[in-house]
């Protein structure tokens, strides 16, 4: 399958081709040609499938072919959970569009409001926003939806665990009823199905092999540890086989911030990145970590959730998450675009319960490595037996089977022992699970 083959105009094929894509992944072979067509679409697709490619470039060139702009309308609507993700599509929509004659724009909170007025005034033709921005300068009159024609909801799951419900159904109340539908999310579960189906007519349903291909290319470790000793053994990792750049996950903001705080005293580039931070704080953090100044960069679920950060090498996760599929979305992070990549888990007796929830979503039991030094005083309990999925599987991730560049690579599964893993001291204890 080749982006030519999927119908796509030469102003969009070269932008693709300067990107350097040789060929679709599998849900941009399957959502192009539906957007193409007119329909509405609803694709389980999460980070790391080439998802934000899939909907920007079919969208650009619909809107290549229709109408011009009146002051203060958008054509399309892309919403998205948080002000990072925002800021990514936009860039992709900068990216792809790169050849057409298409504004577009990005608006979000926290940052000042009068400069995105501005660029709303002569009319945008695709608008970028997180729902609370929009919906203030919609009460200011400053955007108008009456020629909307696509509207886009991008990381729905994301966007009703933070709490967005009330501000979507407010803003779907405002769209027209003719407009093409288009809704990604990395998870179906209840909540989204009733959603999808006030949302969505008739929408060809895309997603990708539920292939389970984060325990492919993502090799994954836990390491038994007491939580007072947590904080010393990031630093021993990091410093032994000389990370120089780690994304580590933290269930808190404050536990973020205080991590952070704690590396930068010992001398290791730090910084935090959450909900509570400023726009700014935010953006400097990121920047910092992308040019390599910031070593580590500590997130929490949220913040750290579509993130566009190439190659990730290692991802730590300094305590489990309370929701089993962030763990998931977490690992997801690193082994991009057909790499393979590290997950460590830094994981205390008290995490029992969040470890066997995560163990049963992605169906199998974590290897535990016992550092030297840092053997926990309260070992962790072995694991529970894994039951089978549900059935139904409605509940469930897909998990990135059929990410950006699957099948160009060979799996390597859990068994090997991998060159690149830490240089460090360790004794593995294999009957650490219950089978
Ligand atoms: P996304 O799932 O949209 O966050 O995209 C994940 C990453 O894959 C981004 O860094 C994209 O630039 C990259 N990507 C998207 N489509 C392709 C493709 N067809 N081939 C290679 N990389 C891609």
């Amino acid at each position: 399958m080749t982006f030519e083959q999927l119908g796509l105009s030469p102003a969009l094929l070269q932008a693709v081709q300067e990107k350097g894509y040789t060929e679709p992944s599998p849900v941009q072979a399957q959502a192009i040609p539906a957007v193409l067509s007119g329909r509405d679409v609803m694709a389980a697709a999460q980070t790391g499938t080439g998802k934000t490619a899939g909907f920007t470039l079919p969208i650009l060139q619909r809107l290549q072919e229709s109408g011009p702009l009146k002051p203060h309308r958008t054509r399309a609507l892309i919403l998205t959970p948080t002000r990072e993700l925002a800021a990514q599509v936009a860039d992709s929509v900068d990216t792809y569009g790169a050849h057409l004659p298409l504004k577009s724009t990005v608006v979000f909170g926290g940052v000042k409001i009068n400069p995105q007025i501005a660029r709303l005034r002569r009319g945008i033709d695709i608008l970028i926003a997180t729902p609370g921005r929009l919906l203030d300068l919609h009460g200011q009159g400053e955007v108008s939806f009456d020629d909307l024609e696509i509207l886009v909801l991008d990381e729905a799951d994301r966007m009703l665990d933070m709490g967005f419900i009330h501000d979507i159904r407010r803003i779907l109340k405002l769209l027209p009823a003719q407009r093409q539908n288009l809704l990604f999310s990395a998870t179906f579960a209840n909540e989204i199905r009733e959603l999808t189906t006030k949302l969505l007519h008739n929408p060809v349903e895309v997603e990708v092999a539920a292939a389970n291909a984060t325990a492919d290319t993502v090799e994954q470790w836990v390491y038994p540890v007491d939580k007072k000793r947590k904080s010393a053994l990031l630093r021993e990792l990091v410093e032994t086989n000389n990370w120089t750049q780690v994304l580590v996950f933290s269930r808190t903001k404050h536990g973020a911030n205080r991590l952070a705080q704690q590396l930068d005293k010992a001398g290791l580039e730090a910084a935090a990145i959450h909900g509570n931070k400023s726009q700014n704080a935010r953006t400097r953090a990121l920047d910092g970590f992308k040019r390599g100044k910031v070593r580590v960069l500590v997130a929490t679920d949220i913040a750290a959730r579509g993130l566009d950060i190439a190659q990730l090498p290692q991802v730590v996760n300094f305590d489990l998450p309370n929701v089993p599929e962030d763990y998931v979305h977490r690992i997801g992070r690193t082994g991009r675009a057909g790499a393979s990549g590290r997950a460590y888990s830094l994981v205390s007796a008290d995490e029992i319960k969040q470890l066997n929830a995560i163990e049963q979503v992605i169906q199998r039991h974590l290897t535990r490595e016992y550092i030297g030094g840092f053997e926990p005083e309260h070992e962790v309990p072995a694991s529970a037996p894994l039951r089978r999925p549900q059935k139904s599987g409605q509940n469930r991730p897909k998990h990135s089977g059929g990410g950006v560049g699957d099948g160009k690579h060979t799996s390597r599964g859990r068994g090997s022992e991998g060159h690149n893993r830490p240089r460090r001291r360790r004794r593995s204890r294999a009957g650490a699970k219950a089978s």
